[in-house]
């Protein structure tokens, strides 16, 4: 029988065989960058794309900048000045990547990062990195402060990459709908973008700018613009709320219109609330006919599953009746407030809309209903078991305080062992690295199983795996319900999309590779197996700086699982003493 073992990929390979996932990416690229530079308060954003961004995304803001010192940081695993963000992963304002574009993209492409930081302009500095090497950092200085990024040559080392690319409108597509939502969205805020050698595009940032922003947007195909061809819509309900602009043409097809959903703030796709808006729109589009919409929702954030996988984009509102009736009544109220205005009243459309209020505010055992599924829905559950006894666990105190300095207390022994000094006193824990990470995965496997997209994280860069042909294909498939999301990319290799968000914190590559390398340990990818993998058979070789790593997992579980585990030992000086007997 010849050997069914998964290798990990030498580094060169790796870098090529990210292209084959090259797909969509450049437009999840282009989301990141551009998210870091409004994070920054960036006021003014200007974009460069070629090649649809394999040759370049550059990106030049006026934002808080980073100082010099600074700089090499964010382009480092786990480096975020944005802490809060992980906590928060059922909120809506979590966006899906792991804090760590700067460092994926760093790993990939060619990067030019020049950060001028906010009242110190002496303080600025240059970072040059190639696929994950730093090539040069220096001072820089400007009287301007702010970042400028130069993402050159993605994938660059990977000749074969065009193959992979699917198609290029579909990719030009992509982008465009990213960098127009973020347009969108923050009116007050100045952008640029130029493709390829053709002119700028330029939007220039205004407070109270949305309806202009809104039809440079979604009537740039020199539509003749005016006062008449934008319909405004408006709606508030408890604490829902709905605004936005519909065009008042329409033609065939959904090709070239600007369909725009937001919800609080984040982009979004609904089949049923835009055929709602096709079917309320009836008045002003011809059957069979579509024009442009920009909608924007707000939702308190308890009353909304948000899918944080980047590249899907649906969520799952837990009254969507209530949702559904509000962009409902709020467009028919436009069309009536458009009718008054411009073409005087019309009773129909009056009394529609007013049985359409009935059917949202006066149903309360539709209310009372929409309650009910509310308290059954996952999402609940999920905030539930934080409260439970098993994430009580999850969150206890560890002795232990995360280090962020290199001033170090944890004495690395080997690839597999470590001390830690109990604090203030003269006593020691001896951690097996191995066990402690196979333990804490087997703790998370048991209590925190994968039930919906927020249980995961997606990689903005996938993990690719070689593997032989046809091996361990049940197996590869089935690990996708403990949240490790597997494509196949040709018949040799494989590519790891999703983990599981207990994982996180930890380098993926180093703490995955000896489960793919042990596959055949594995009868099945079933709960009982991979809890008795990780326990019993896992280890952890890599010299991988696992310190903070190690800290943010004793802070997650209590030191008592650990050493019932025995992925620690306590070492007292009772027991030092008895080996000197
Ligand atoms: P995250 O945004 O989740 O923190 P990133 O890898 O995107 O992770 O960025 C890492 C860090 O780099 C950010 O937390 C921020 O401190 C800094 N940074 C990135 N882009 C910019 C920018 N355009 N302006 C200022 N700081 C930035
Ligand atoms: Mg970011």
């Amino acid at each position: 029988m010849i050997s069914k073992k998964i290798h990990l990929l030498p580094e060169h390979l790796i870098d090529q065989i990210k292209a084959g996932e090259v797909i969509e990416r450049p437009a999840s690229i282009i989301k990141e960058v551009i998210e870091n530079s409004l994070d920054a308060g960036a006021t003014k954003i200007d974009i460069q794309i070629r090649d649809n961004g394999l040759e370049l995304i550059s990106i030049e803001d006026n934002g808080e900048g980073m100082s010099f010192e600074d700089l090499p940081y964010a382009f480092c695993r786990h480096a975020t000045s944005k802490i809060e963000r992980f906590e928060d992963i059922y909120s809506l304002f979590s966006f899906g990547f792991r804090g760590e574009a700067l460092a994926s993209m760093s790993s990939i492409a060619r990067i030019t990062c020049t950060s001028i930081p906010k009242g110190n302009p002496e303080n600025g500095g240059k970072i040059v990195i190639h696929a994950g090497e730093t090539v040069a950092h220096t001072p820089y200085q400007s009287s301007k402060h702010g970042t400028s990024l130069y993402i050159k040559d993605l994938f660059y080392n990977t000749p074969a990459r065009l193959k992979f690319i699917k198609s290029k409108t579909s990719e030009k597509g992509s982008l465009k709908r990213i960098l127009y939502a973020f347009i969108l969205s923050n009116p007050e805020v100045t952008f640029s973008i130029k493709w390829d050698d053709k002119e700028k595009e330029i939007y220039k940032g205004q407070i109270d700018n949305e309806q202009k922003r809104v039809k440079d947007i979604l009537f740039k195909k020199g539509t003749p613009e005016s006062e008449t061809s934008l319909l405004s819509i408006s709606g508030e309900y408890e604490d829902y709320s709905i605004h936005g602009y519909t065009s008042v043409s329409s033609s065939r097809g959904n090709a070239g219109k600007s369909h725009y959903l937001f919800i609080n703030g984040r982009l979004f796709t609904d089949r049923q609330i835009h055929q709602t808006m096709i079917r309320n729109m009836e008045k002003f589009w011809a059957a069979g006919e579509t024009g442009h919409y920009f909608v924007m929702i707000k939702v308190p954030p308890s009353a909304v599953d948000v899918n944080v996988h980047p590249n899907k984009t649906q969520v799952k509102f837990f009254k969507p009746s209530v949702v559904f009736s509000l962009v409902s009544a709020a467009t028919k109220k436009g069309i009536e407030d458009f009718k008054k205005q411009y073409q005087g009243s019309t009773n129909s459309l009056l009394s529609s809309l007013q049985s359409e209020q009935r059917n949202l505010f006066s149903d309360s055992e539709q209310r009372e209903q929409s309650l009910r599924d509310f308290y059954q829905t996952p999402f609940k559950m999920a905030l539930d078991l934080q409260n439970s006894d098993g994430a009580d666990l999850y969150n206890h105190q560890s002795p232990f305080t995360v280090k962020t300095s290199a001033s170090s207390s944890f004495i690395r022994l080997s690839s597999n062992f470590a001390l830690i000094p109990k604090s203030e006193t003269n006593q020691f824990f001896l951690v097996n690295i191995g066990k402690l990470i196979g333990s804490f995965i087997a703790y998370n496997l048991l209590n925190r199983p994968v039930t919906q997209e927020s249980d995961t994280t997606p990689l903005l860069i996938s993990e690719p795996y070689q593997v032989e042909k046809g091996t361990h294909e049940e197996k590869i498939h089935d690990l996708i319900q403990f949240g490790l999301e597997i494509d196949r990319l040709d018949d040799e290799v494989i590519a790891l999309r999703t983990i599981p968000s207990y994982l996180n914190d930890l380098p993926i590559r180093e703490t995955l590779s000896p489960l793919f390398d042990n596959l055949d340990l594995i009868k099945k990818a079933e709960l009982d197996d991979l809890i008795t993998f990780f326990k019993e058979k896992y280890s952890f070789s890599s010299n991988y700086d696992i310190e903070n790593e190690i800290n943010l997992i004793l802070k997650k579980l209590p030191i008592s699982y650990f050493l019932e585990n025995k992925a620690m030992i306590h070492i007292t000086n009772n027991l030092l003493e008895r080996f000197f007997i």
